[in-house]
């Protein structure tokens, strides 16, 4: 199993603080924002310590591209009302993109966007856009995320991603990061994790499919409303969440926790054991 969660990268340590953090739960994966992931002031890379981190990752045996990069949440590649906000969002998505190479990383994750006041046509063809004049780098993969559907959000169908990376100039440069409770906000019967990889297969590909957050939901299926829950603190349950995590057909994907603190504490060291030994534990009562 291929497991980890989100890590801070914050000072003194950036970078080799977030994969010591990731090797203190036991995990193979991480995920981090390059910096806040509400917006885009980022540290110079020679400040990220990122030598470190990657002989850190070596010596505990994680590759490279096992470290995923999010983009912040307030890009914005589907506004064609603001013209600033997509520009912003090129502009962003291209120092983000040199980042990621400079550290080493493969993925980076992006949020495809909220339409706004128009439509969710108009939403995807601005995306297609927006992401056709990015210069990708060699190596670099971005995937664009399942979304729960709140809001304006595009993405809470298989098929607006599919029609996104169709239109891609270099869909090479393209895959999918599959959320767990953005799918089942969206209506997605999680339940049945073979249906939701069949239907993943026959409208986008399987191939496509790089990273997947394991996340339980704190609403019922369909609601449309993006929070996450805790493992087995949700509608989604453990037992769900575990046949995902230990599924044979996205055994060679890693899994990613963006579960919420509890008691302003980070649950993922404990969360990880529970997968790991697929024992459920309430992460409510006291350790
Ligand atoms: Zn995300």
């Amino acid at each position: 199993m291929i497991i980890g969660s989100h890590v801070q990268m914050k000072a003194p340590d950036f970078l080799a603080g977030s994969v010591k953090e990731a090797l203190s739960y036991e995990a193979n994966a991480l995920m981090l924002y390059t910096g806040a992931p509400q917006n885009t002031k980022r540290r110079p890379l020679e400040e990220m310590k990122i030598d470190e981190a990657q002989k850190l990752m070596k010596e505990n045996g994680i590759p490279m591209e096992h470290m995923i990069i999010h983009a912040p949440y307030l890009i914005n590649p589907a506004n064609s009302v603001k013209p600033e906000v997509s520009e912003l969002a090129t502009q962003f998505l291209t120092s983000e993109m040199q980042r990621t190479a400079a550290i080493g990383a493969k993925y980076i994750v992006l949020h495809p966007g909220s339409y706004t006041t128009t439509d969710l046509e108009t939403g995807i063809r601005t995306i297609i856009s927006c992401l056709n004049g990015l210069d990708i780098p060699e190596g670099i993969v971005i995937c664009l995320e399942t979304m729960a559907g709140k809001g304006s959000e595009v993405g809470f169908r298989f098929e607006h991603l599919a029609e996104i990376i169709a239109h891609m100039d270099h869909p090479e440069h393209f895959g999918v990061c599959l959320d767990t409770c953005h799918i089942s906000d969206a209506g997605y019967d999680v339940s049945d994790f073979d249906s939701v990889l069949d239907e993943f297969d026959r409208v986008i590909g399987l191939d496509r499919l790089h990273i997947i957050h394991l996340n339980d939901s704190k609403n019922e299926c369909g609601a449309r409303k993006d929070r996450h829950a805790n493992l087995g603190q949700g509608t989604i349950g453990f037992d769900t969440l575990c046949h995902i995590a230990h599924h044979p057909r996205t055994a060679h994907i890693p899994k990613i926790l963006e579960t919420p603190y509890i008691d302003g504490e980070p649950p993922y060291g404990r969360e990880i054991r529970m997968l790991k030994e697929k024992v459920f534990e309430d992460m409510t009562k006291a350790q």
